[in-house]
């Protein structure tokens, strides 16, 4: 099933009666092969080691159920799972259920009912899984690139302290075309679907520049609303601008160059975001880079998937899968 069906099939799941639940439970259930977690980290496992990628070890009893190795070269002891995110993290055989969770886009708190997990260690288990996703983000964008910002309220939910000092009236960060308290992303995507974003302290040239300097070709032509603040940036990349001037209503010029594509990004994104409720703007990254994450799988059929992207293993299962 390609991604976008399965995005809408699964976001009718809530409609389904309890009865139509127990029915779809009844059949997955059966259809999900049962993989044991461990069998298949041990698996899937090249032994390295992580400290000085020698493969010369000993075999070195067993650490939480995972073969453990001995390096002869650094004398460090390492399992299928050492130096990646998900090291010491317990209950493995609850981590395909978990990647399930992440597919279905689930809170904390029902993945960690789904789970039968605490709420604090649902927690942990996010961001840990949530780690190498959230940082693969494009980082070479060529052809014709769109760019364009969106915002999310600032939240400082589940934080005892603030670690700013709260904002005074009439001292808000300047934003265009917001109220306050509102963070900026700038989400850049070339046709090719690849997607970087950015949380900005404002939207100025300041702010805008170092990322696109970072991401983008010399050869881009590069698509963005008629903000006077692109149009510098663009000057000073030495970039082609094909600005659209949504204003007068101009969409699209020369039947190519808009920021369709971006801007169906950002509600799909927005969307997608809703079910959250509002996210603490420090963990606001780390859910960026999951809906970029999932929004770029193809096929998400498998709990493998995430599984695999958590441990950094993710080309290894595409070459797995594609021969
Ligand atoms: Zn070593």
């Amino acid at each position: 099933m390609k991604a976008s069906d399965f995005r809408e099939w699964v976001g009718k799941i809530t409609q389904l009666s309890r009865g139509q639940k127990e029915q779809t439970k009844h059949k997955l259930g059966g259809m999900v092969p049962r993989i044991e977690v461990v069998k298949w980290l041990e698996s899937s496992f090249e032994p390295i080691c992580p400290v000085c990628q020698s493969n010369h070890f000993y075999r070195w009893g067993y650490q939480a159920g995972l073969q453990r190795f001995y390096c002869r070269m650094c004398k460090h002891t390492f399992t299928a799972i050492s130096g990646t995110p998900l090291a010491r993290l317990r209950h493995k055989d609850q981590w395909l259920n978990y990647s399930a969770a992440l597919i279905e886009g689930l809170t904390v708190r029902a993945s960690a009912r789904q789970c039968r997990i605490d709420k604090n260690t649902s927690f942990r288990w996010r961001h840990r899984f949530l780690t190498l996703p959230a940082a693969a983000k494009a980082n070479h964008l060529e052809g014709i690139v769109e760019a364009d910002e969106t915002f999310f309220p600032v939240s400082c939910k589940g934080q005892r302290q603030l670690d700013r000092p709260p904002r005074k009236r009439g001292k808000q960060i300047h934003m265009r075309g917001t109220g306050k308290d509102q963070v900026p992303v700038l989400i850049v995507r070339d046709r090719s679907g690849a997607t970087a974003d950015f949380m900005l302290d404002a939207i100025d040239r300041k702010a805008i520049e170092p990322p696109l300097r970072t991401v983008l070709e010399k050869d881009v032509i590069f698509c963005s609303d008629g903000a006077a603040v692109y149009r510098s940036v663009a000057r000073s990349l030495g970039i082609t601008h094909r600005p659209v001037n949504l204003a007068a209503g101009v969409r699209v010029i020369a039947g190519v160059y808009h920021i369709q594509n971006v801007n169906a990004y950002h509600s799909r994104l927005k969307q997608w975001m809703k079910r959250f409720h509002g996210v603490a703007t420090r963990y606001l990254e780390n859910y960026l880079g999951w809906f970029r994450w999932l929004d770029q799988q193809e096929n998400l059929s498998s709990p493998i998937v995430p599984l695999q992207a958590a441990l950094g293993r993710e080309n290894q299962f595409q070459l797995l899968t594609n021969t």
